[in-house]
């Protein structure tokens, strides 16, 4: 196909009658859009149930049933109705096939005064090769870049959330990244200076393993994808192998160029998609600018005081080595817990409550529960709910043995039960009657106390004979599970933290970066936390006669979204970002901005108001440096605005390994060198979230002609405790206000069934795949990126969306019918000139309703793409370009439009309202379809001007249809009338297919349809119609026969030659009485309408009156005439 920088191409058909045949013959096959539409819809109705089809999940009825309605409505009589409108539009354009290939000399004699459709846009897309070229064609014309210079109505920015620069897209990315475009793309058709930077998150574990030994890596993903071999183990390996021998420079070289290489990759696929945007100067968070920009927003909370160095558990993989955020934690099911009853002995109680619990002493003890055994060597203390009633028991006879009863599992008794002598226990009253059936033990309660007689009770610890206190503990302490009384160890929970602050209790943790016994845990030094460490504190509190009873335990329990390892919570030295200090101002910032769906506003205000401080400290190499340094004895640190500021200056300059290569000396400001000696540099990263999180500022703040807050912010709903939230936190602790002014969220993409993709599963959609097709996969040929797009546009993002096979077949199929409505167009507008439009005021009823009817769909179109809800529009578009079109206008339309004669009013009328059409329906669509839009475009057989003069040569380059109100202004019992008439159109066809069924008649043409009805106003109108001033408004015209009569009355025989009948309710009231008969007259050579006059005309005695008339002033086409 060849590109035409005009945006004119009027091809004109080879003259020579051999090569037109054949092109004629597919003309006929093809041409009716609504031909494939009515069979194929039908069969596919038949196969698959509309739920299936569209997929929207979480879909309620409404938006299920309009799209039922669509496709029933399509097929508007069944299987049936879609051959007799095969054979009912068949008149004309078999007639002019038979003409123009001349099978007899008489034949043939009309054939130039037929105007049959042409266009060289094809049927089929061929999108594999067509949607590169078109992009071509974008890129070596600047068109985006042009497009957006010339417009001035204003800025629109939506600031891109950075994906991560590690391995390839998959479909959410491609769901993100297409409704990003879906929306830049509209606004660029609304005037608007469309800026979209798009960019990528660099830094992070994952690429620094990866760029680390790429040998290692492939067997490392190839063995997590195959689920071989356990990644810890390869982990270690490449600890010990790969990464020890490289220093962090050589380590943070090769993580960039790994990042560097996805970038380039990511980036190409992205393009495919046809997404649009700044390419050349993405935004990359291991550029130097970035990593500056990121320095200043880290200097200004600091020197703001938001940022601390503390103390203080944190989620710990011991499998990577590092603090994680809340958001590289993960939950995967099944996952099962050591969880134990223990007991700690009191040893002592207060004045106050001495005498409630002395005639227990010595054999009193307090049981607690917990699903981490190995904290219980950090426990400082048992914490109650003071409100909370706790009873002493006394444990009696064991019923039975609990570890034999079904449905135990591997409960086991703890040796404590097996003794003769068994002390008083305290656990909360409420769960008396479960620890009962639990430990299959009588339990007698012996008295009651609340929980404030506890307080300060004091107990030995198992391990160690610590005396510790029991404390008050918060409303989190319930009686729905355990045993009411909390084991509390502040340096591995976070509640358990919050308390020990509140009684000043020590912040045990006596694990290590490898989850492993510290020296201070003793004789479990060395053992691992999560394995042996756990089942060795297990068993010594056994011994110690500490363990009532021993239970497997399921529950959510986090790990570590990269090494799918569990994680613990542990107390480690981290640089902290007090939420605390400006969480207020978050909240009051969340109120300010537009969330879509409305529930996300819910979402984040949860997480905003209920989460913690932020650590912000990573233990990596690849990753911005904390621009800290230590006291080398005081390990003290030292960091202020002079340092700060200093190092960002050099990181602008040099990037951050500058913080690896150059001196402590040369990193600290003028000030400072003489103190050099005293200090080193610190060695943690920031958390990826801080670098992401720190876009608006070295993105939108930065960047000529972008503004902050962003316009819009979209990303997958996950991002209200990532991105969504990092930037909101940054940008409020620095500058008070949220970078953003909306935030749209999107689920996640599941397959078919609604079941997560997995390469296990083999449910994979890849996006690349759906666009170029699979490289060995018989079913599945390149389905183009426009496909892909307007799968995008037909699902709710706002939930999760589902996607397979059978979707994309549907997706192609309704792209099909799409591109076959504007081929339709195009090809019947293949001579059409602007200057010969018919006046508004001048065109026949059908056509001011057909212009109603377009303008409608443009209006509530353009409100959809306003409120970002593209079902809608690709419902609208379905319903109206694929389906009223075709079934009504279109068809009818083309007995005008081929013998109607190339320069009458009749003509012309309707190719003025299908060049509005064609003009409306390519500039809708092309936000969504833009390759498709931009293949009509240069096919555009006629200039375009835009309303202020400017042409377009690319379809990007013209405007937002503005809608014409005078279209809208029809009168309502106008619209009425109409939708009566297609509605007894409707029924009309019902009996017309039973004559023809009958073998009354073939084609429609053959009949004569009889109308009566006793709704006088409705008999004035159809009275009116048969008469009307103009061809196109005729009733038979509409109904595609011969002749219809008004029956006045159905008295006096009128009825009893007529062979087919029946009788309908139109709109539920009017009843009107159908009749059919074969139609009066001869046969049109030309136009293949029966009528008397055949025969009439001396020189045409062929022909009927309206075709004697065309050819007496039809010129000779030039086509026609050397033929
Ligand atoms: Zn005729």
């Amino acid at each position: 196909m060849q590109m035409n920088g005009s945006g004119i191409s009027l091809q004109i058909l080879s003259a020579n009658s051999s090569v037109l045949t054949p092109r004629v013959e597919k003309m006929a096959m093809r041409a009716s859009p609504y031909r494939v539409l009515s069979q194929r819809t039908c069969s596919s109705v038949s196969k698959t149930t509309a739920v299936s089809v569209f997929n929207f999940r979480n879909s309620s009825l409404d938006k299920v049933f309009p799209l039922l309605n669509i496709t029933h409505y399509s097929t508007y009589s069944g299987e049936k109705s879609g051959s007799i409108s095969k054979r009912r539009s068949r008149g004309p354009v078999m007639a002019a096939k038979k003409a123009s290939e001349g099978a007899k000399q008489e034949d043939g004699r009309y054939k130039h005064t037929v105007d049959l459709p042409k266009t060289k846009f094809g049927m089929r897309a061929n999108s594999v090769v067509r949607e590169p070229e078109i992009q071509k064609l974008w890129d070596d014309n600047q068109v985006f870049k042009r497009v957006v210079d010339r417009n001035n109505g204003g800025n629109f920015v939506l600031h891109d959330g950075p994906p991560y620069a590690n391995g390839d897209l998959h479909m959410g990315h491609a769901l993100n990244k297409i409704l990003k475009d879906i929306i830049n793309r509209y606004k660029l058709l609304q005037n608007y200076k469309v800026h979209y930077v798009p960019g990528w998150d660099c830094h992070g574990l994952p690429i620094e393993l990866k760029g680390n030994s790429t040998i290692s890596l492939k067997r490392f993903l190839l063995g997590l994808l195959c689920n071989q071999i356990r990644p810890r183990k390869v982990l270690q390996s490449m600890d010990q192998d790969a990464r020890k021998e490289l220093t962090p420079l050589k380590l943070r070289a090769k993580a960039a160029k790994f990042a560097k290489e996805t970038v380039k990759t990511q980036m190409k696929s992205f393009k495919r998609f046809g997404v649009w945007g700044d390419w050349n100067n993405p935004y990359l968070t291991l550029n130097p600018d970035y990593e500056s920009a990121q320095i200043e927003v880290f200097g200004q909370m600091a020197t703001q005081g938001y940022i601390y160095r503390g103390r203080k558990p944190v989620h710990w993989s011991p499998s990577s080595c590092t603090a994680l955020a809340e958001a590289e934690l993960e939950y995967p099911e099944g996952h099962i817990s050591k969880s134990i009853y223990a007991i700690f002995r009191l040893v002592s109680a207060p004045a106050t409550s001495y005498g409630l619990l002395e005639e227990f002493f010595p054999d009193l003890c307090l049981a607690i529960w917990t699903t981490t055994p190995w904290t219980v060597p950090a426990n400082a203390a048992v914490a109650v709910n003071a409100k909370l009633q706790y009873a002493v028991i006394e444990v009696h006879s064991l019923l039975e043995d609990v570890s034999a009863s079904p449905g135990s599992g591997k409960r086991r008794l703890g040796n404590v039960l097996k003794g003769q002598r068994k002390p008083f226990l305290i656990v909360a009253s409420d769960l008396v009657p479960i620890l009962e059936s639990k430990w299959g033990a009588k339990l007698v309660v012996k008295k009651t106390l609340l929980g404030s007689d506890l307080e300060n009770c004091r107990y030995i610890h198992p391990i160690d004979n610590r005396e510790c206190p029991v404390v008050i503990g918060g409303d989190y302490i319930t009686t729905e599970s355990g045993t009411g009384l909390v084991h509390t160890a502040p340096g591995h929970g976070q509640e358990d933290y919050a308390t020990g602050l509140k009684y000043g209790l020590p912040i045990l943790s006596p694990v290590d970066d490898n989850g492993k016994f510290s020296e201070e845990a003793g004789q479990f030094r060395g053992l691992d936390v999560l394995g042996d460490g756990n089942v060795a504190v297990v068993n010594y509190l056994d011994e110690q006669l500490s363990i009532i009873m021993e239970e497997p335990y399921k529950h959510k329990y986090p790990y570590d979204w990269r090494t799918k390892k569990p994680t613990i919570f542990r107390a480690t030295e981290q640089w902290f970002a007090s939420v605390e200090g400006f969480r207020q101002a978050a909240m009051d910032a969340i109120g300010q901005v537009t969330w879509i769906p409305e529930q996300a506003e819910n979402r984040i205000s949860a997480m905003t108001s209920s989460r913690s401080d932020w650590c912000i400290s990573r233990q990596r190499t690849w990753g911005v440096p904390i621009p800290v340094f230590y006291h080398v004895h005081s390990k003290e640190p030292l960091m202020n605005e002079e340092t700060i500021d200093h190092i960002k200056s050099i990181i602008s300059e040099k990037g951050s390994d500058a913080w690896w290569y150059m001196t402590v000396e040369e990193l600290l400001p003028e000030k400072y060198r003489n103190k050099a000696s005293d200090y080193q540099k610190g060695t943690d990263t920031m958390d990826v979230w801080f670098d992401s999180g720190s876009s608006w500022a070295a993105v939108l703040e930065k960047r000529n002609g972008l503004n902050c807050p962003a316009d819009m912010y979209l990303e997958g709903t996950d991002q209200h405790r990532g991105w969504f939230q990092s930037s909101l936190l940054t940008s409020i602790a620095t500058k008070g206000k949220a970078p953003y002014s909306c935030v749209i969220t999107h689920g996640f993409v599941l397959d078919e069934k609604g079941l997560k993709m997995s390469k296990s599963l083999g449910n994979v959609v890849d996006p690349n795949t759906v666009i170029e097709g699979g490289t060995n996969t018989k079913g599945a040929p390149g389905c183009g990126a426009d496909v892909l797009r307007l799968w995008v546009s037909s699902v709710d993002y706002t939930g999760d969306v589902l996607i397979g096979p059978q979707v994309l077949r549907q997706m192609s199929d309704i792209y099909r019918k799409l591109r076959g409505t504007l081929r339709y167009l195009l090809s019947n507008l293949h001579d059409w000139n602007p200057e010969s439009a018919v006046p508004y005021s001048s065109l026949p009823m059908i056509d001011q309703h057909a212009l109603f009817q377009l303008e409608n769909v443009v209006k509530n179109i353009t409100e959809s793409y306003e409120n970002y809800q593209f079902y809608k529009i690709f419902q609208i578009i379905q319903r109206f370009a694929i389906v009223d079109l075709s079934n009504f206008y279109f068809d009818v339309a083309k007995d005008r439009l081929y013998v109607g004669g190339t320069m009458s009013f009749t003509r012309r009328s309707c190719q003025t309202v299908l060049a509005a059409h064609l003009l409306s329906i390519v500039r809708v669509i092309a936000p969504i379809l833009p390759h498709l839009a931009e293949d009509v475009w240069q096919n555009l057989p006629f200039q375009h001007t835009n309303e202020d003069g400017s042409s377009a040569t690319y379809i990007f380059q013209t405007r937002w249809p503005a809608w014409n109100e005078r279209w809208l202004a029809l009168p309502v019992e106008d619209v009425d009338f109409w939708g009566k008439i297609l509605e007894l159109r409707t029924e009309v066809n019902k009996v017309l297919e039973t004559a023809r069924t009958e073998k009354l008649i073939g084609s429609s043409l053959d009949a004569k349809v009889y109308l009566h009805t006793a709704d006088a106003y409705l008999s004035s109108k159809l009275h009116g119609m048969c008469a009307a001033s103009n061809d196109a408004d005729t009733l038979h015209r509409i109904f595609i026969t011969s002749q219809v009569e008004i029956l006045s009355s159905m008295e006096n025989g009128l009825t009893e030659n007529i062979p087919y009948m029946g009788e309908y309710l139109i709109q539920g009231k009017s009843r009107v009485w159908i009749g059919v008969s074969r139609a009066e007259g001869s046969k049109c050579e030309r136009c293949w309408n029966y009528s008397p006059q055949v025969g009439s005309f001396s020189e045409h005695p062929t022909l009927c009156g309206r075709c004697y008339n065309v050819v007496g002033v039809q010129p000779l086409p030039a086509v026609a005439a050397v033929s």
